[in-house]
């Protein structure tokens, strides 16, 4: 039985997850983290390369004589939060938490590492892609920049999230679009600052402003297809600092999520088109500044095979397709979407049972997983590269 030779490893698997949950790093800054991933497949035979993206890791094991090669994709790295969990290995690095599993996704494939090299149930080879920088920057775009899939050519990957408030080990997935694209841009109203007990010689942004928030929010509910999921927030309003003066301008950061390329210009453009026709009503005037935060991810789309083995892998653990299957995809975005832009793959939800969610400084990573996660991607390799 599978689970029977993981939880063999678990207590070490624990520790290593643990250790790195104490180290959190980010922003291809993952040094600490990828020398450990390095030495430990190292140790058990993988052919390991670094320095991919900076701190990105490849290490791939072959077995048998079959061409076939699957690549399975964790992220490193951990977020920019204060951790509060009072745990004995919480964060030593004031600031920095692993508060989205990443060390969680990194240990599994570790798990399957060992796993893979004890068994050798496979025929074919088997890439471990370890990436950095998935919450900022675009990491998996980097690696691929990098020449990932040149250097590393893979027919198909997979790659998972764990979900907090899904049932421990429920596999989650449906074919097509799967995360979002998200986007971020700032609009910036323009008007004439004054006296606030003379409004006539001024001309207000944040009454334009006001009429531009309550604008956008007919995008969704107005121009979109009811069946095409998508958010637009506005989350930041900025301008004036007293109640007596007028400020000249006024400073909105919005974010979007889309799943489709037609609706995500669809609402980029109502979005342009709905400040600058608001605004001028107003008398001001509107400028619209795409991708503030330096990045935008596409989004993810599972191609049908990949999603079918997910599926079918799941329902031969006797999962309930009831549970299996998604209604809509995630409403957040990941970066794995710019692999599958190159590679046929799927991403897929693993459930993680109660507990604080993703990006929470409560949140930690469920080490029961660190079974049941390599559990799900050995039988995956397996049923992927069969032997003959
Ligand atoms: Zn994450």
């Amino acid at each position: 039985m599978i689970e029977d030779l993981l939880r063999k490893y678990q207590p070490e698997l624990t520790l290593i997850r643990q250790d790195l949950h104490a180290h959190p790093e980010m922003l291809f800054q993952e040094e600490r983290t990828a020398r450990i991933v390095a030495d430990e497949l190292s140790r058990i035979g993988f052919e390991v390369v670094t320095g991919i993206a900076k701190t990105g890791v490849v290490a791939s094991i072959t077995n048998g004589t079959s061409s076939r090669v699957i690549g399975i994709r964790a992220d490193m790295d951990a977020l920019p939060i204060h951790e509060q969990t009072n745990l004995p290995y919480a964060s030593r690095y004031p600031g920095k938490m692993h508060a989205c599993g990443h060390d969680g996704h990194t240990t599994m494939l570790l798990g399957l590492a060992r796993f893979l090299a004890e068994t050798r149930n496979f025929d074919g080879t088997v890439r471990l892609i370890f990436q950095p920088s998935e919450e900022d920057e675009g990491g998996a775009m980097k690696m691929i920049e990098d020449g990932l899939f040149e250097r590393f050519p893979c027919d198909r990957i997979f790659a998972l999230h764990n979900l907090p408030g899904e049932a421990e080990g429920q596999i989650l997935v449906r074919p097509g679009p799967i995360t979002a694209s998200c986007d971020v841009l700032t609009i910036v109203i323009h008007g004439v600052g004054g006296h606030g007990a003379l409004p006539h010689k001024s001309v207000d942004p944040i009454v334009a402003a006001s009429s531009v928030v309550l604008a956008l929010q007919s995008i969704v509910s107005r121009n979109l297809d009811p069946h095409d999921p998508a958010v637009v927030t506005v989350g930041a309003i900025n301008g004036g600092s007293m109640a007596t003066v007028i400020p000249e301008q006024v400073r909105l950061l919005v974010g979007i999520r889309t799943v489709t390329k037609a609706v995500r210009e669809l609402v980029l453009r109502r979005i342009q088109d709905l400040a600058m026709a608001h605004a001028k009503s107003y008398g001001c005037s509107a400028e619209v500044q795409m991708g503030v935060d330096s990045w935008s991810y596409p989004a993810g789309f599972n191609t049908a095979d990949e999603a079918a083995l997910v599926r079918q892998v799941a329902l031969d653990m006797g999962q309930d397709p009831e549970k299996i299957d998604m209604r809509g995809p995630f409403m957040f975005s990941e970066d794995f979407s710019a692999m599958q832009e190159v590679v046929p793959s799927c991403y897929f939800g693993l459930g993680a049972g109660p507990g604080p969610m993703l990006h929470d400084p409560g949140y930690n990573f469920n080490d029961a997983l660190l079974v049941k996660g390599p559990a799900f991607w050995a039988r995956l390799v397996e049923k992927a590269l069969p032997q003959a």
